[in-house]
């Protein structure tokens, strides 16, 4: 071969080789920079193939989009008097947390992050004990005023706070219905209202853990539970769904059903919470929240004993079985239910001892 032309050929491998190595270059470049992009927007969805990124919610565990999953929580106060039942929404929230307030009435905290409600209500007043639980998912908090105690905690704790009485735009009241009975708000009232605040869209938080659904095989004929907070007006039960695997639950002795959809509301998982409850002065209760105590989740159809632990305001409540393990929930709604260490919880068929 010509000493020339073979000269030619190694040349044009060289190039050969550099142009292929330029490509590689700017290709890795080009991926890296839409990743980067795509880690700097909070919520936004992965549009390089026109499709959402997968995601998880953190906090009922559901499969959804990135976009939803990593929205800031919403955490509601909800009423619970038997005359104004049924209430709108809650079947949309995440998790809902259910205790007493005073006069033995109950009152609920309803968690939303994946998943929107277009009306939800009526929105009450603030008890440091739902404030502290907010605090934990580093919730934007949506009431309307409170008790002395708790709006010194909002003040105390730090809470990105949406009171009724500060930012009437993100509620509005309902004719025909008697205040303070008459207060309402959405997912979409909140979330605009609190962008117009400037509160972080996206923040960190703990969330649960989750597991697979015990296979059909596996699921008991029955479970119920009861729950005796104070008059016959407030006992809860929960009747267990086999084929749903899911639990049906009862206030006052009929069906909790939503206002809208007249869906009987039916939680995945229901948490008991024993919590040392005293009094701040006679108009206040102190239920404990923050420290540790004993728990019992039921999902499957079955129940395992725990403990629950919150350390302070800051973090989020941490749910252990009796080896420190923490229990997975199963996937979509839990209802947790704070009682007294003395309130009467009964459990058909009966627990293993
Ligand atoms: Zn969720």
């Amino acid at each position: 071969m010509n000493p020339a032309h073979s000269k030619d050929i190694r040349v044009l491998k060289s190039l050969g080789w550099i142009l292929l190595i330029l490509v590689l270059i700017v290709t890795i470049c080009f991926c890296a920079k839409i990743r980067r992009e795509e880690r700097l927007k909070p919520g936004a969805k992965w549009v390089a193939k026109g499709k959402p990124t997968p995601s998880t919610c953190p906090v009922c565990g559901v499969e959804t989009t990135s976009g939803a999953a990593d929205r800031r929580p919403i955490a509601i106060m909800i009423e619970n008097l038997v005359s104004i039942r049924p209430q709108i929404g809650l079947d949309k929230a995440c998790v809902i947390f259910e205790a007493l307030t005073e006069g033995g009435i109950t009152r609920l905290l309803a968690v939303y992050v994946h998943e929107d409600a277009e009306e939800i209500g009526p929105v009450r007043s603030a008890r440091p004990y739902y404030v502290a639980l907010a605090r934990g998912f580093n919730a934007i908090y949506a009431h309307c005023g409170g008790s002395k105690r708790g709006m010194e905690a909002i003040k105390q704790w730090g809470i990105c706070d949406l009171d009724q009485f500060a930012y009437p735009k993100a509620y509005w009241r309902v004719r025909g219905i008697k205040a303070p009975h008459n207060l309402f708000t959405s997912t979409s009232r909140i979330r605009e209202t609190a962008e117009r605040v400037g509160f972080a869209k996206g923040v960190g938080y703990r969330g649960f853990k989750f597991k697979s659904e015990a296979p059909l095989k596996n699921h008991p004929q029955s479970q119920n539970i009861v729950i005796n907070f104070s008059s016959q007006a407030y006992k809860v039960e929960y009747h267990y769904h086999k084929d749903s695997n899911s639990y049906l639950r009862f206030n006052g002795g009929r069906s909790h059903i939503d206002r809208e959809t007249k869906n009987q509301l039916q939680p995945k998982n229901v948490v008991i919470l024993y919590c040392p409850t005293g009094m701040y002065d006679p108009q206040c209760l102190n239920i404990q929240i923050i420290g540790s105590g004993s728990c019992l989740v039921f999902r499957d159809g079955t129940v395992v004993r725990g403990t629950w632990e919150k350390a302070e305001p800051g973090t989020q409540l941490v749910i252990e079985d009796e080896q420190g393990v923490e229990i997975p929930l199963n996937r979509g709604q839990t209802w947790v239910e704070i009682v007294k260490p003395d309130t009467p919880v009964g459990v058909r068929p009966p627990q293993a001892s």
